[in-house]
């Protein structure tokens, strides 16, 4: 039972932590401890007046500087090291030095009136095991140590019978057996609460871990490492609201279906993850912090550029709809015999703060509906409002080439291959 005291591997943890929770308390215990050991000093008046002298001068003078002497004992071993206990230890061996000069003086007595001076011995014992709560051990041995000092103390004592000795020296012990057993049952207890939060502490960082892992395995796409759809909507709607301008990107894989019958849909597969890795490797820090890729669902993903104008966006576009050539992936069953995968973007900006990113969403799907139906590896803006249109002219930008269709805006071309962005 005692062993689980003196043994336990997180010892250390749990001394740096009565340390730090004991500290103001044994300070002021300590100053507690003293005053009352120099208050006894009005019991001694009565019971031992004619050494009253010597009692002030062991009580006052010698004992009390001794006991102060803790404070910087402590300093300086809780800076060698937090969980120390070297200076529980001389805390002890100061209630050993107290007893041995209360038996100094009790020893020193010539009235029979302090044949009860023993008592005193008892309030040290009990105030080093319940007031200065000291590790167990230590509480152990200063225990003993206090009691072999009052038993050889005894020896010199003359005011108190032989036969009065051995009941007072029995009932010392009892006394402080109980203590010690108190003190034993609070450490323990102490123990067992400390490990309990220790285990709740490391549960509840495996917990975070955990829930961390599970909210990126459930934000990535399987296949191409990316985000996925369900992050872009987290992302979405975390912006919308915002009143700064956003940029959608749909980007689709051109003739895909033709390549996975033709390759084979493994091929397919690792054709998807090349993509995705180099749309991913080509959105650029300066492309702004809230930059976004995302796997859109099958062959197609979606770049969200969050505070983004449309001379930005079309940049960004048409870079990323280069890359994806310079990847160079061989697609021999094109049926327009370009032999190289390539992707079609639309391109939708949002113009006002109430326009809803489902609608900005729309649009860059309408455009790149658009950029399919007029030959693919291209980029079509959805020119929305008219304001969208003007395009600045170091981009390359085009006139629609067609203004209107069915009775509404089809988006502008960006013929940008040639401009050199
Ligand atoms: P378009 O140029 O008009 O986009 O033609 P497309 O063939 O790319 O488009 P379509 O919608 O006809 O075909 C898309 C194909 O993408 C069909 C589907 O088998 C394939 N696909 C979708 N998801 C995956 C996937 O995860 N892995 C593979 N290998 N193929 C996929
Ligand atoms: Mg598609
Ligand atoms: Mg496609």
């Amino acid at each position: 039972m005692i062993s689980g005291l003196f043994r336990d591997d997180r010892s250390p943890g749990f001394a740096q932590k009565v340390n730090e929770s004991s500290h103001q308390f044994n300070t002021w215990g300590l100053i507690f401890g003293a005053v009352l050991y120099d208050l006894y000093i009005f019991v001694d008046m009565t019971l031992v007046p004619e050494i009253i002298w010597l009692d002030l001068i062991v009580r006052l003078v010698v004992i009390t500087p001794v006991l102060f002497l803790y404070f910087p004992i402590r300093h300086y071993a809780l800076q060698a090291r937090p969980d120390a206990v070297v200076h529980e230890v001389l805390h002890a061996i100061g209630c050993m030095v107290v007893v041995g000069s209360i038996m100094f003086i009790y020893a020193n007595a010539r009235t029979s009136s302090a044949s009860e001076y023993y008592m005193g011995i008892v309030t040290v014992v009990l105030y080093m095991n319940t007031i200065h709560r000291q590790p167990f051990p230590v509480a152990l041995l200063g225990t003993v140590g206090c009691m072999t000092v009052f038993i050889i103390g005894m020896d010199y004592v003359t005011v108190t019978s032989e036969v009065a000795k051995v009941p007072a020296i029995m009932c010392s012990i009892g006394i402080s057996a109980v203590s010690l057993f108190a003190a034993y049952r609070i450490e323990k207890v102490e123990r067992r609460d400390y490990l309990a939060s220790l285990r709740e502490k490391t549960l509840l960082q495996q917990i975070q871990t955990a829930n961390h892992e599970l909210q990126r395995i459930s934000n990535t796409d399987q296949l191409t490492g990316i985000r996925n759809r369900r992050s872009f909507d987290d992302a979405v709607r975390e912006i919308s609201g915002s009143d700064r301008p956003r940029a959608l990107i749909l980007l689709d894989v051109d003739y895909f279906k033709n390549y996975n019958d033709s390759e084979g849909h493994v091929a397919g597969d690792d054709c998807l993850r090349r993509v995705a890795g180099r749309l991913r490797g080509t959105l650029r820090k300066e492309d702004g912090d809230r930059r976004f890729i995302a796997r859109y669902g099958g062959e197609e993903f979606v770049v969200l550029l969050d505070d983004c104008v449309v001379a930005a966006a079309i940049r960004v576009a048409e870079r990323l709809r280069l890359a994806v050539i310079d990847e160079a992936i061989a697609h021999p069953s094109r049926p327009d015999g370009r032999n190289v995968v390539t992707v079609s973007l639309g391109v939708a900006v949002s113009e006002s703060s109430t326009e809803d990113i489902d609608e900005t969403l729309r649009r860059a799907d309408m455009a790149l509906y658009e950029a399919k139906r007029r030959g693919r590896d291209r980029l079509v803006l959805d020119p929305g409002r008219k304001a969208a249109m003007a395009g600045p002219p170091e981009l390359g930008c085009i006139e629609p080439r067609d203004s209107s269709s069915n009775g509404r805006d089809v988006g502008t071309e960006f013929d940008v291959g040639r401009s050199g962005i």
